[in-house]
């Protein structure tokens, strides 16, 4: 008791702390330190075929253990009924079981985009068409793009309002990792391209949604069963509550170990 309450009162605040401190010195820290091909071998490419991971076929997925290895690998792995992770050694026992139900690691898939738009000596691909180097990168799209599609942004309809950002002169600096990390998506067909950026409160449904959600079935008429949220307002409520609730956790055990003594 004693123990578990002494890590977690400290907790909060060296966190608070930390993070303020590492953004701006972390940044420094990489440009100057980090070395890219190390960090690619070491983070980014698959440990069975050592080929770095995409999108597509080498995308990472995790194991029970945590370890991830690309879609290709881990499909040959699990053939047999009792397989080992090659990193850790942990057993374990499948049956019929498909690739697709072993998460996606997205958060490595979002690093190595942005350590590779930041690489300057090798050639980035464009998403959309092959053998066309890519010039940029669209924040919306989450895609390198290619001078063709760059231009396709600037006139198409379905892209406007994307900001895309020339990789010439990108450099790696923490102040760009929001532009590669993956925002929530809806799930549901045809609102793929939809960020999640409402709150459906309705008792029943308590999720995150999309605007087209809003306008179709989370369609907040009957005020009762779907009620529409900002996303923000929502998550910095349940934040507040969780706080609370974690101090009403550390009284109760403050005054448990109290008692315990007497
Ligand atoms: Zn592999
Ligand atoms: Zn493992
Ligand atoms: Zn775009
Ligand atoms: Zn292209
Ligand atoms: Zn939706
Ligand atoms: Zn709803």
């Amino acid at each position: 008791m004693d123990m578990l309450y002494g890590m977690v009162a400290n907790e909060t605040p060296r966190y608070r702390n930390s993070y303020k401190v590492d953004v701006s010195s972390l940044s420094k820290a990489m440009s100057a330190a980090v070395d890219i091909e190390e960090l690619k071998k070491q983070f980014l490419e698959c440990p069975i075929c050592n080929e770095l991971f995409n999108d597509t076929d080498r995308h990472p997925r995790v194991l029970p253990c945590l370890h991830s290895y690309c879609y290709t690998c881990l499909k040959t792995l699990i053939e047999q009924s009792k397989y080992t992770c090659p990193l850790c050694k942990s057993d374990f026992f499948v049956q019929n079981i498909s690739v697709d139900s072993f998460s996606k690691d997205n958060t490595r898939r979002d690093l190595l985009d942005f350590v590779r738009a930041g690489d300057n000596k090798s050639v980035i691909q464009c998403d959309e068409c092959e053998n066309e180097k890519a010039i940029s990168r669209c924040k919306d799209c989450f895609r390198f793009i290619c001078k063709s599609c760059q231009a396709a942004h600037k006139t198409m309809k379905t892209f406007s309002g994307h900001e895309v950002f020339a990789l010439d002169g990108f450099e790696l600096s923490m102040d760009h990792v929001s532009e590669f990390r993956h925002a929530g998506m809806c799930s549901l067909s045809n609102h793929q391209k939809n960020q999640l950026t409402l709150f459906c409160a309705g008792p029943e449904c308590q999720k995150p949604i999309c605007y087209s959600c809003c306008l179709t079935c989370h369609m907040p008429t009957n005020y009762k069963k779907h009620i529409t949220r900002d996303i923000e307002e929502v998550y910095t409520e349940k934040i507040k509550s969780m706080k609370e609730n974690k101090d009403k956790i550390l009284k109760t055990e403050k005054e448990l170990a109290g008692l315990s003594k007497v």
